[in-house]
């Protein structure tokens, strides 16, 4: 993930707060140590993240987030170790990036019974078409709708049903047993 969620795309790992500077001016973040990682990340490999992280440094990215908010589970670990694996290799195209089998696996690991709100707070929905991010309206009756921060295509469609179906289908495709039972307003809710 990028920007306020970036972690390192290879392994999982933090990254620092402060930006360090190549000759072409552009600000990375160095890769921190974890000490619950199986293996040593890159340490001070530069980067702000990636759109599309590797599957284990998506597995330790969540890992990581849980445990900040709740006691070690390895049996939620094995299974969203099993859910990103096969979300990751059903996935193509934009289905790919990291948000959206982050939600895609949020989906899952709350159909298998597993307390999944805390997921909300380590990622958020971009815009389907730029990666950019979103602007929200809220309606009267509940309803919230969101449009590309910089409308980049002009469509003023809700981008959050748009999402939706990318979810969807990426769920169906990785997992095609629960196809009959999933619904597409069940994806991304807050
Ligand atoms: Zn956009």
């Amino acid at each position: 993930m990028i920007g306020t969620h970036a972690f390192c795309p290879k392994s999982g790992a933090p990254l620092s707060d402060e930006k360090h500077y190549d000759s072409s001016g552009d600000g990375k973040r160095a890769v921190l140590a974890d000490g619950r990682l199986n293996e040593e990340p890159p340490l001070g490999e530069l980067t702000n993240g990636a759109i599309r992280s590797s599957k284990t440094a998506l597995f330790n990215y969540f890992r990581r987030c849980h445990q900040r908010r709740f006691d070690a589970d390895d049996g939620l670990y094995q299974k969203a170790s099993l859910v990103f694996t096969r979300l990751k290799s059903a996935a193509a195209g934009r289905q790919e990036w990291d948000v959206h089998i982050w939600y895609a696996a949020q989906r899952r690991l709350d159909n298998a019974g597993y307390e999944t709100n805390w997921m909300h707070a380590n990622a958020e929905p971009r815009c389907p078409y730029c990666h950019g991010q979103l602007g929200y309206t809220q309606f009267v009756n509940g309803d919230v709708i969101a449009y590309c921060g910089t409308n980049c295509t002009d469509r003023r469609t809700d981008h959050l049903a748009e999402i939706r179906k990318i979810l969807v289908a990426v769920y169906v495709q990785a997992f095609p047993d629960a196809s009959d039972s999933i619904s597409v307003d069940s994806f991304l809710q807050f």
